[in-house]
């Protein structure tokens, strides 16, 4: 017999540890003894502990291909996956924004010529290469594609015309409509959401009121939960509420829970929370990567101290995401198959005509797979580039016991390799500190 490539142990006290197999989710507490018999060496040992091992599939047939296996699994997970995902397009209004952020590392590209807007035409346009899109896809679902409205801002004042226009659209075709916005021009635009249907908008605040405006300079707290207050009231958005959160802003989390607890949002089904961690996409340093798991482990326990801050919800955090899941179904997730949204069925659509499938890079002409102004034309092969790269396919990657739980990180890491190290160690920390909690809350230790 053999171990399987993707056992993970986390050591706990006591003399036993956690084994996890992050491909099949099989997971037990055992004494640490046991955990000996997967080195090469004992794994042979024919007794009822490497028998238990056996059908746990924590070791494996010495003959059995695993890599093989895993190819197979992959294909088929990856081909499921994109046929219940809906078609994404994302749509780049501008990539201009009223705010100055103190953390944003997107506002230093926004120069004289990015500050190109959308016309009536070239929405036209994006919803012509949308279909062409969904008919070029193999696999793909049959509900409706999802627009996204994004930016930079797309709410600003001068921006009216096009977003009606682009709501009017999606309710034509009835297709679904979101806005990514920081919200500072919700109010002017009640009257449009009102006439026109759209199914959600996400705002992004960072704290209670001396935190969110000292870091997101030109937004007003009070002026923008009474927005949100508003759009709860038009019956059928979905509100979600963004709050990234850093080392500088994490202690003020129970403040602004308070707040929403006394607004009552969250007895409103539309309305969900959720904590992210900030995230700087340049790949210019992975300072804020490697806060990671720290800014976690401070999240734990805060959430024993002030248990108020449960009604966030956490997203984007890698490694954790899995015990999320565990901590939600008792069972350990799927596979993740796709490294993130630019293999499952995403575009993005720049003021420009380009394509590209990732919004974070979207300044960047060597993302460009293709454009929809002045005409539809995809290139195949920059497109298939990034939706084709399988997470078995990253070199740094290959032979990782995480890869189950990870994806395989960003494909932008690719161009700057330097981050693959501080990355995996965030989803390792995570993982392994999301699971030690998890056995405590649990009891299981
Ligand atoms: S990005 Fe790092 S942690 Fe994730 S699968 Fe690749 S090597 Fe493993
Ligand atoms: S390539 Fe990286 S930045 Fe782009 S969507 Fe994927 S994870 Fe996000």
């Amino acid at each position: 017999m053999k171990p399987s490539n993707f056992n993970l142990t986390i050591e706990l006290d006591n003399h036993k540890s956690v084994l996890i197999n992050t491909l099949t989710g099989a997971m037990d507490i055992l004494p640490n003894e046991t955990i000996d018999y997967l080195q090469d060496g004992l794994c042979n040992t024919n007794d009822e502990v490497a028998e238990y091992l056996y059908q746990r599939q924590y070791l494996l047939d010495a003959d059995l291909d695993e890599a093989q296996l895993v190819q197979d699994l992959y294909g088929e997970l990856l081909k499921h996956q994109r046929k219940i995902t809906p078609l994404r397009g994302v749509i780049i209004l501008t990539f201009d924004c009223n705010l100055r952020c103190k953390y944003c590392w997107q506002q230093y590209k926004v120069d004289e010529k990015n500050k190109l807007k959308l016309t009536r035409d070239k929405v036209d346009n994006i919803f012509i290469s949308m279909e062409h899109l969904y008919s070029s896809l193999e696999n793909k679902s049959e509900q409706p594609p999802i627009i996204q409205l994004f930016g930079g801002e797309p709410l600003l004042p001068e921006n009216k015309e096009i977003i009606a226009y682009s709501l009017h659209k999606c309710s034509e075709k009835k297709w679904y409509a979101q806005i990514t916005t920081n919200g500072v021009f919700l109010n002017d635009y009640m009257r449009i959401f009102e006439e026109f249907p759209v199914n959600e908008i996400q705002v992004t605040i960072d704290g209670p009121y001396e935190v969110h405006d000292r870091r997101r300079i030109g937004s007003k707290y009070e002026e923008l939960m009474d927005s949100i207050g508003r759009l709860l009231q038009v019956n059928r958005i979905h509100t979600k509420l963004r709050v990234n959160v850093d080392t500088a802003n994490i202690d003020t989390l129970p403040e602004l829970a308070n707040d929403i607890i006394k607004r009552q949002w969250y007895t409103n089904r539309k309305f969900y929370a959720y904590i992210a961690p900030l995230r700087d996409s340049s790949l210019e340093e992975p300072k804020l990567i490697l806060e990671r798991s720290h800014l976690l482990q401070k999240l734990m326990v805060l959430k024993e101290r002030y248990p108020q801050i449960e009604i966030f919800d956490m997203l984007g955090w890698n490694g954790y995401q899995a015990v999320r899941v565990l901590e939600n179904t008792g069972k350990m997730p799927y596979p993740r198959v796709n490294i993130c949204d630019t293999n499952m069925n995403q575009f993005v659509f720049t003021p420009k005509g380009e394509i590209h499938v990732c919004a974070e890079e979207a300044h960047d002409p060597a993302g460009i797979v293709g454009y929809y102004w002045p005409e539809y034309v995809l290139n195949e092969s920059s497109f298939l580039g990034w939706y084709n790269r399988s997470p078995l396919q990253l070199s740094n990657c290959k032979g990782c016991a995480l890869l189950p739980v990870c994806g395989g990180g960003c494909q932008l890491f690719i161009k700057n390799r330097d981050f693959y190290g501080p990355y995996c160690q965030a989803v390792r920390d995570s993982l392994i500190g999301g699971i030690k909690n998890y056995m405590k809350q649990e009891k299981l230790v």
